[in-house]
C-alpha cells in the first residue's frame, strides 16, 4: 500500500456539510487538515446537495435552539469571510392542532428558551400572511423571526473554499476503506480503496448515510443509523400568485405538524416553483438506491390545496430531486468519540436525521473542539452520545412522536 507522504494533524473522512465545516474549523486554528471524499466534491449522491435547506429556531427538543443561534452567527461570519450569500433570511411559521404534542413541545421550548414568538389563531394567520396560509379554525400558528433558506451545494463549496484558503488539503474520489490505530507512532492510518495511505494524529468521520457501513468495517461498531431515500418536490405556483411566495414578500419557511409532517421554503431557486416536501422516506442502501421518488399521496395534495387556497397547483410536483436522510431511532444526532481502541483520537458525527444542515457550522466547531481538545464548551452533548443506544436501543425517549420517528414510507 502506497504512503502518500504527508502527515496531518487531522484527517476528515466525508466532505458533505459536516466534514467541510469541520475541515474549515480545524484549518482556521492553524492546523494541518486533510479532507477526503469518496466521490467528486459537490456530488449529488449524499445529503448536502441541492438548492435549499430550512434554518429555524423552533424545535420540540429545547436543546437545539441555542445551537441554531450559534450556527446562524457562524453562517453569517463565513459569508462575510467569503463575500457572497448562502443564507437568505425570512421568518419561520409552524402550524397544527394546538393539542399536537410536537407543536406543544415547540411552543414550550420557545418559552423555556425565551425565543420571541407569537401564537396566532386562524384569523390572525390569515392577516399575518395576507391570506396566503389558510388554517382550519381549530389550528394554531406559531410565528418566529429566525428562519430562512440556506443553499446547500453553494454552502458546502463555500466551506471547502474557506478551508482550502486556510491551508486544508482537499482530495476527492478517495474512498476510505480502513481506519487503523498506529500504536507505535500514536496516530491514525487512513487507507483508501485505490491503495493510498494517509497518516493523521487524529481522525474525524462524517460519512453521512455511509456512517454505519464504514464504522462497521473499521471498528465492528454497528450504529443505529438508517439511511432513508427521500424526495425533494417542487410545485407550480398558479399564474398571478408567483410574487406572493417570495422572501421579498415576507413569505416564510414553514412546517406543518400534521400527519404527515410537511415542510417547505419560499419560492427562491426555480422561478414560479415552491418546495413542499414530506419529512421521511424509505430505507435504502446508499450504494444501491433505486432513485424512485417517494410517492406523495392524497394527504399532501389535499394539504396543499387547502392551506394555499388554490394558489398552488396541487396536481403533483413538477420537478423532484433525490436525497438521503441518516436517521437515528430518536432523531437526535450522534456526535462523540468513537472509543474502543481509538479512544479520543477518532470523533464521529452523523445521524443528522433530516435536520442537520442548518447546524453544519456549529457541528464543525464542536467536532473540531472534541478532536483537538477532547471537550467542547457551550453545548451539552449528552443527547448526542453513542452510549444512549446501549442504555436503550431506541435512544432518548420523547413524549412527542410525529416529527421524531422517521415516517417510513413504502416505496
Ligand atoms: C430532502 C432533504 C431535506 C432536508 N432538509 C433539511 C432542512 O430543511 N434543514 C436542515 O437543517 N437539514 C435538512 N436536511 C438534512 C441535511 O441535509 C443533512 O442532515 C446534512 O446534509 C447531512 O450532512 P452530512 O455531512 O452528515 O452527510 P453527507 O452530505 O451525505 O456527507 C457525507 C459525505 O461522506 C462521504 N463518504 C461516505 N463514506 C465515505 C468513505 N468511505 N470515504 C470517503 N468519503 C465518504 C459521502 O460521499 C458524502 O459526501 C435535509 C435532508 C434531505 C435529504
Amino acid at each position: 500500500m502506497e504512503y502518500s507522504g504527508d502527515k496531518f494533524d487531522v484527517i476528515v473522512v466525508g466532505a458533505g456539510i459536516m466534514g467541510s465545516c469541520t475541515a474549515y474549523q480545524i484549518a482556521k486554528r492553524g492546523l494541518k487538515v486533510l479532507l477526503l471524499e469518496q466521490f467528486d466534491f459537490l456530488h449529488h449522491r449524499g445529503s448536502s446537495h441541492g438548492e435549499s435547506r430550512t434554518i429555524r429556531l423552533t424545535y420540540p427538543e429545547d436543546y437545539y435552539s441555542d445551537m441554531v443561534i450559534e450556527s446562524s452567527r457562524l453562517w453569517e461570519e463565513a459569508e462575510s469571510e467569503i463575500g457572497y450569500q448562502v443564507y437568505f433570511k425570512t421568518p419561520h411559521f409552524d402550524m397544527g392542532l394546538p393539542e399536537n404534542k410536537s407543536l406543544r413541545s415547540v411552543i414550550a421550548s420557545c418559552q423555556l428558551n425565551s425565543i420571541p414568538h407569537r401564537i396566532l389563531d386562524h384569523q390572525q394567520v390569515s392577516e399575518q400572511f395576507a391570506g396566503r396560509f389558510k388554517l382550519p379554525e381549530n389550528w394554531v400558528g406559531l410565528y418566529t423571526e429566525l428562519g430562512g433558506v440556506i443553499k446547500p451545494t453553494k454552502a458546502v463549496s463555500m466551506f471547502q473554499t474557506l478551508a482550502f484558503q486556510r491551508g486544508a488539503v482537499l482530495r476527492d474520489n478517495k474512498e476510505v476503506k480502513e481506519i487503523k490505530r498506529d500504536e507505535e507512532k500514536a496516530g491514525i492510518w487512513v487507507c483508501t480503496s485505490n491503495g493510498e495511505r494517509f497518516w493523521g494524529r487524529k481522525c474525524v468521520v462524517t460519512a453521512g448515510a455511509w456512517m454505519q457501513k464504514l464504522l462497521k468495517t473499521v471498528s465492528g461498531l454497528v450504529l443505529p443509523i438508517q439511511p432513508l431515500h427521500t424526495t425533494v418536490c417542487y410545485w407550480k405556483i398558479n399564474e398571478g400568485y408567483e410574487a406572493e411566495f417570495l422572501i421579498d414578500s415576507g413569505f416564510p419557511t414553514f412546517a406543518s405538524y400534521s400527519e404527515p409532517y410537511i415542510y417547505g421554503t419560499p419560492s427562491l431557486e426555480f422561478p414560479g416553483l415552491i418546495k413542499i416536501g414530506v419529512h421521511g422516506g424509505y430505507p435504502c442502501d446508499p450504494d444501491r438506491r433505486t432513485w424512485v421518488p417517494t410517492l406523495l399521496g392524497n394527504p399532501v395534495t389535499q394539504w396543499i390545496e387547502e392551506r394555499f387556497s388554490g394558489r398552488i397547483d396541487s396536481g403533483g410536483p413538477v420537478t423532484t430531486e433525490s436525497c438521503m436522510y441518516s436517521m437515528t431511532p430518536d432523531g437526535d444526532y450522534v456526535i462523540d468519540f468513537l472509543g474502543r481502541e481509538f479512544g479520543k483520537d477518532v470523533v464521529i458525527a452523523g445521524g443528522f436525521s433530516g435536520h442537520g444542515f442548518k447546524m453544519g457550522p456549529v457541528v464543525g466547531r464542536i467536532v473540531a473542539d472534541l478532536v483537538l481538545n477532547g471537550e467542547t464548551i457551550g453545548v451539552e452533548l449528552k443527547h448526542f452520545r453513542l452510549g444512549r443506544f446501549e442504555e436503550d436501543p431506541k435512544g432518548t425517549v420523547k413524549e412527542f412522536e410525529d416529527q421524531v420517528s422517521c415516517h417510513l414510507h413504502n416505496q
